[in-house]
């Protein structure tokens, strides 16, 4: 029910209007996304790497349903990687990519192109990409297309969420030497056929999935802000003696960001995920009604900064 009314409210001009006009969204806009334009994520990634942490940047795009908006999405990202290389944030910044906003849901060969494009701009510029992850059934084909990829840019970041099923085993034949792979819950509603539905069984499966990566040859990337895993996290960088240069944190930007200082102090390597772009009233929304819990998730990190 609140997922259908947030949906609604997602696809509607006037409730945009009136969200965007609204004061208390600015400070909600501004505490998660950097901004609408290219200017305004060089801005925050800077002051980011200045407080000593590491920026994937996600540009925001609208649902994408031709090669034109692909295209353009694709452009933008070359941009923003020569405008990175060029102020001297790269490597402490790279890139992530949703393959559907490269066209994947109607063309899968233009994502692929247009991702390899992206790829070879961010070698240039000095930094990596990694490709985010969607719903499920979208697994196998960014999966495939990473496998592709990371012929010739070995160093391309995969993402595996720990509520599918799957994943275990996903993390098996990920967790080879140069391999970097990013370990988060997962955003999306999935069905029980493919996805643990309660929040224990998807826990217990992201320390199975951390123990998988952490013991492994390949890079961890912990995309979590759940303190009980972070703690997780950081006994099994004891452990298996990985130092700052052999894994990291990663979390969003707005969301727990003392927590980030803090594991920053402690010499871990911790990497802020950074949107930015004009369409962040679809971001927020589309966050929020994949998951109504999220309205909690933003309601927390705007009243808490731990
Ligand atoms: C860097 C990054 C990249 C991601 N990429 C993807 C992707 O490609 N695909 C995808 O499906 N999902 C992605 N996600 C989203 C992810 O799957 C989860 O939906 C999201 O991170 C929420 O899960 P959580 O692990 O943070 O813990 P939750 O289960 O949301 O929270 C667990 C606990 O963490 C603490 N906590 C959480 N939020 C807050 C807060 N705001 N303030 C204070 N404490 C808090 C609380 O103690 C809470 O009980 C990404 C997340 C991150 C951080």
């Amino acid at each position: 029910m609140l997922r259908s009314v947030i949906l609604a409210a997602s696809r509607s001009s006037r409730v945009e209007r009136l969200v965007a006009t609204a004061p208390f969204t600015r400070d909600v806009v501004r505490r998660f996304v950097a901004g609408a334009k290219t200017d305004d994520a060089l801005r925050a990634t800077r002051e980011l790497v200045d407080d000593g942490l590491a920026v994937t940047l996600d540009n925001l795009g609208e649902d994408t349903v031709t090669p034109d908006q692909a295209n353009a999405i694709r452009d933008e990202y070359l941009r923003l990687l020569k405008l990175l290389a060029g102020a001297g944030l790269t490597p402490a910044a790279e890139v992530s990519v949703k393959l559907s906003a490269l066209g994947q849901t109607f063309d899968e060969q233009l994502a692929y192109d247009n991702a390899r494009a992206i790829s070879a701009a961010a070698d240039e510029a000095g930094t990596t990409v990694t490709l985010d992850m969607e719903d499920h059934t979208t697994t196998d084909s960014t999966l495939d297309i990473l496998a592709k990829l990371r012929k010739d840019h070995p160093s391309t970041g995969a993402v595996l969420q720990a509520y599918l099923r799957r994943t275990e085993s996903d993390c098996r034949e990920l967790a080879s030497a140069g391999s970097r792979v990013r370990l988060c819950k997962g955003a999306y509603k999935e069905p029980e056929s493919v996805a643990y539905q309660s929040a224990r069984e998807v826990d217990k499966s992201y320390v199975r999935c951390l123990n998988i990566l952490m013991s492994g040859d390949g890079y961890p990337m912990l995309a979590t802000h759940d303190p009980r895993l972070i703690a997780i996290g950081e006994d099994r960088a004891r452990w298996f003696d990985r130092g700052p240069e052999r894994f990291e944190f990663q979390m969003l930007y707005g969301i727990r960001p003392e927590e980030q200082a803090r594991l920053v102090g402690e010499g871990y390597t911790v990497r802020t995920y950074l949107p930015y772009g004009e369409d962040w009233y679809g971001y927020l929304m589309r966050r929020l009604a994949e998951r109504p819990a999220n309205l909690a998730f933003f309601g927390r990190a705007l009243i808490s900064k731990k």
